[in-house]
């Protein structure tokens, strides 16, 4: 099934958002984060660390070191920005205050997407207030290689409800479809790369050598 949604006047080209706890970035991230600002020809993606994430223990680093590695990794990519709001607001960083905020400084006209692993949709319907996602955005899923999206139950039914055909509507709408992007399958986590750290084996190659440099030179993960 396939969401219907109002048709609207033509938008400005597409703006992205893409959360995540960035502990640390890696090349999975911003790879993605390039293949999908050229294949969704967004105007820009904004990788957004979360500063309190309300679903897991709290980063032992800190979330303003998850964003120096995050400016580091973009730095001399105009196309991806660093967001830094959840690290001003105080309390958890709930993703739905994120979204608010940004439609308020965009205005309601534009489409804005937010951008999701698999991993993380599964999780979905524990966040805060989770239906009120697509009435401020447009969810483009990313494909995680070993991460299959659900095929029953009402997170199933939610996701065939909104799913549009094709990228281009969103476009069309502000928010309220999602789409699902197969991109290259890196299979890299930050976990994997913390226990690498950990173990005192090296990570090099899987995210840039400025992001080692600053892990080292901070002595993280160690
Ligand atoms: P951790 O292993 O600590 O859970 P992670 O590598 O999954 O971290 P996060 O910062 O939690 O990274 O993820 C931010 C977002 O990036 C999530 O939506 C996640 O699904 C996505 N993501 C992470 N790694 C990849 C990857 N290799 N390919 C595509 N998407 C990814």
């Amino acid at each position: 099934m396939s969401a219907s949604l109002p048709s609207a006047p033509p938008l400005a080209p597409l703006v992205g958002v893409f959360g995540g706890t960035f502990n640390p970035v890696h090349y999975g991230h911003l790879r993605s984060a390039l293949e999908l600002v050229e294949r969704l020809d967004l105007r820009q993606l904004s990788l957004m660390p979360s500063a309190l994430p309300p679903h897991r223990d709290v980063p032992t680093c800190s979330a303003e070191r998850r964003a120096a590695m995050v400016n580091l990794a973009i730095s001399g990519e105009s196309r991806l920005v660093c967001d830094a709001r959840e690290m001003q607001r105080p309390g958890k960083s709930y993703t739905i205050d994120s979204l608010i905020e940004l439609r308020g400084e965009l205005g309601a006209q534009q489409s804005i997407c937010m951008v999701l692993g698999c991993d993380a949709v599964q999780q979905i319907a524990t966040w805060h207030r989770w239906r009120e996602l697509l009435d401020w955005a447009h969810i483009v899923i990313i494909a995680r290689p070993g991460w299959q999206l659900p095929r029953e139950g009402k997170l199933a039914q939610w996701l065939s409800t909104h799913h549009l055909e094709s990228s281009a509507l969103l476009r069309q709408h502000p928010c309220g479809g999602i789409v699902v992007e197969e991109l290259r399958p890196l299979s890299i986590s930050s976990t994997e790369i913390r226990d690498l750290l950990a173990s005192g084996r090296s990570a090099r190659y899987l995210m840039p050598q400025s992001v080692l440099d600053y892990i080292q030179t901070h002595k993280l993960y160690c």
